[in-house]
């Protein structure tokens, strides 16, 4: 019999939606969103409806497989577990647990994809990668303003008179705030995209300003310079709650106006529109995550987040400097279910630089990884490196669905279950503060496994199964000790569906920030007492205004797939280069010529397509894309770190172009 069941999505993705699967015969056959949820409303997108393909598909890896002589031979799990567990012994005794390496990322979520820790925590220690590919100078830079990083709850947007979408391809990545847009704009709320490259999204923009890649701060210079001059800046907020002011206002005045106009690309009048914008609030700002991917990153958040600030945008309804909403992950009690106590040894990689650490010969070799939720040969930057890097290392374990480029490279894949294989509950750090409940709906494809299995037997050869000797349902509730006083608990989320986690809707209200001063702090105390710059600065990115290569690379996210998750399934083969008009034009280039797109760390062929309006030298090829389907545009982008704290810096990338 049919029947129609609740479920969520398990992907790294702004919305975190619930979901409807139809489900016969023990087989997943489609799925829909639930009408049900308050934030979600039954809309979701393809990438959650291919969820259903990744799940049935005839590609999905069902037994564990063992290279030998170059060639994958299927085991069974026992051998494949008793000899991780042997190599992983041995290695403890003749090095220490730093020689395991565990590469990881979010490509698959859920509160038991937590356990991972626990077992690297209780193995005595690892090698573990910290930082992020993608947000993570953006959420230090919100720690050093505000003292933590927190959105307004979505419908919060129809108090604002204004929103500005600062670098968010809401209607691909974010797709209900992308309707919420739809409906501000019925309700006479002015729609403003800032962004170097035009696309859905700004073509419902009341104003679209297509800003230089990488020149986003020096704009939200630009904003207050002309608020100044206005005399427009927020002067009791200042005066009350915020630190540092006098030192920000030397480099308003340092900064002059026609360098900003012609660094961004912005039409002095255009910076003078966006300042009354911002001053006849209240004003909602919407950031991407495409803004903090250079080495300035963390200060392009910070000069937005102070724009936001100095305009009297901070604390009341209808604004906010909405990037991440991380009191949502904050709710859980990671610490009881991680065992953080446990762990006695361990040394960091950086996640964008990893490949440059394995390779070097410092401290204790790296003589065993594991992969898991991530696919670090097409989502690393400088994809050249990544492989020498993951090739060189003894014994590779990959926990997968499918054969991913890192897959082809191990020693060892082991096979997980999807989302509708296991049961867990799921949230994103995101938008709205909803935790959605995920049963298991569909017995696991194969000899897949969970996760949690997974781990759960490696601990039971290494002897300490006891730390994992708890069910599904135990684990969560363990992760929901800090959420049971509160009255969420995990019989409720299970018969309802869907709870809202005790998150503020409006946050800093009471205008008392989490910063040392307890005040909004332009100049930075954390940072000062760890010994870094606290003073808000601007900096160029690191790659910028160079001859040799004179257009900028972006890598936003593909449509279709979640990172290199679809390819396979849709079948594209086709790298699409997209110019702007202007590079089309002083290269004789028309939609469908064969390009090649080249810097000093590597180059990558596809077929042009011509962008109307994006910004004149800026040039994007989607992330994502495995070897068979074109190779991905990570053998172009840079392994370095931000300044502010540890984040991936692909989109600071100059690269130029010939025609095949
Ligand atoms: S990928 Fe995002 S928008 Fe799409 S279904 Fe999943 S949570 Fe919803």
């Amino acid at each position: 019999m049919q029947e129609k069941k609740i479920s969520a999505c398990p992907l790294n993705c702004w919305d975190a939606c619930s979901f409807k699967v139809t489900v016969k015969d023990d087989r997943v056959l489609k799925v829909d969103g639930n009408k049900d949820h308050p934030e979600t409303q039954g809309n979701i997108c393809s990438r959650g409806r291919m969820l259903e393909a990744r799940t049935n598909s005839d590609l999905r890896i069902t037994k564990p497989l063992k290279k030998v002589a170059d060639e994958f031979k299927s085991i069974s799990w026992g051998q494949a577990l008793d000899e991780i567990a042997e190599k992983m012994r041995d290695i403890k005794k003749i090095h220490d647990p730093t020689a395991v390496f565990h590469s990881h990322d979010y490509s698959n979520n859920g509160l038991l994809k937590n356990l991972d820790q626990r077992f690297f925590n209780c193995y005595g220690g690892l090698t573990e990668v910290v930082g992020s590919l993608c947000w993570g100078a953006g959420i230090e830079a919100q720690i050093w303003d505000f003292g933590n990083s927190e959105s307004h709850a979505p419908k919060d947007l129809f108090n604002s008179k204004h929103t500005v979408i600062w670098g968010r391809n809401t209607a691909s990545t974010n797709i209900h705030l992308f309707s919420h847009l739809i409906e501000a704009k019925k309700r006479g709320i002015h729609v403003t995209v800032i962004d170097p490259l035009n696309h859905k999204t700004t073509r419902i923009a009341d104003m679209y300003v297509a800003v230089r890649p990488g020149m986003d701060g020096l704009l939200a210079i630009g904003i207050l310079k002309e608020l100044k001059r206005m005399n427009l800046l927020d002067l009791n907020f200042i005066e009350h709650y915020s630190y540092g002011f006098d030192e920000f206002e030397n480099i308003l005045d340092e900064i002059s106006m026609s360098e900003i106009v012609a660094s961004t690309s912005v039409a002095e009048k255009t910076i003078t529109k966006l300042a009354a914008i911002y001053s006849g609030g209240p004003t909602s700002t919407y950031l991407g995550l495409g803004l903090q991917r250079y080495a300035n990153g963390g200060h392009t958040i910070r000069l937005i987040d102070a724009l936001v600030a100095l305009s009297g945008n901070v604390g009341i309804k209808g604004g906010g400097a909405n990037y991440a909403n991380l009191p949502v992950s904050q709710s859980f009690d990671m610490k009881n279910l991680t065992l953080s106590s446990k762990k006695v040894q361990k040394r960091t990689f950086t996640r964008m630089n990893q490949a440059e650490e394995i390779l070097s010969n410092e401290g204790t070799p790296i003589k065993m990884a594991f992969v898991s939720r991530g696919n670090p040969l097409t989502q690393l930057p400088d994809t050249n490196r990544v492989e020498e890097a993951f090739t060189s290392i003894e014994t590779l374990v990959v926990i997968d669905q499918f054969m991913t480029d890192t897959a082809q490279i191990a020693d060892y894949i082991l096979p997980c279950t999807t989302v509708f294989e296991e049961e867990d509950i799921y949230h994103a750090s995101m938008y709205h503060s909803y935790v959605n409940y995920g049963p298991k709906l569909v017995a696991a494809i194969g000899e897949a496994k969970s996760d949690r299995w997974i781990w759960t037997e490696l601990a039971k050869r290494l002897g300490f199964g006891d730390e994992f000797s708890y069910s599904d349902v135990e684990f969560i509730k363990m992760g929901l000790k800090s959420l049971e006083k509160k009255g969420i608990t995990f019989e409720r989320i299970k018969q309802e569906g869907f709870i809202k986690l005790p998150v503020q809707d409006v946050p800093w209200s009471d205008f008392h920030f989490k910063t040392p001063t307890g005040k909004y702090e332009l100049t930075s105390i954390r940072a000062i007492n760890e010994g870094k710059e606290g003073k808000l600065t601007f900096q160029y990115p690191l790659e910028f205004d160079q001859k040799e290569y004179p257009y900028h690379l972006l890598s936003k996210h593909p449509e279709r797939s979640n990172h290199s998750q679809n390819y396979h399934l849709i079948n594209d083969d086709q790298v699409i280069i997209e110019i702007s008009e202007k590079i089309a034009k002083d290269h004789l280039l028309q939609d469908d010529d064969r390009i090649v797109v080249h810097n000093d760390r590597g180059e990558i062929q596809g077929h042009v397509k011509i962008m109307k309006n994006s910004h004149a030298d800026t040039i994007n090829i989607d992330e994502g894309r495995s070897k068979p389907f074109g190779g991905s545009v990570n053998i172009l982008t840079h392994s370095g770190q931000s300044k502010i704290g540890l984040g991936g810096i692909q989109y600071d990338c100059l690269v130029n172009i010939r025609k095949i």
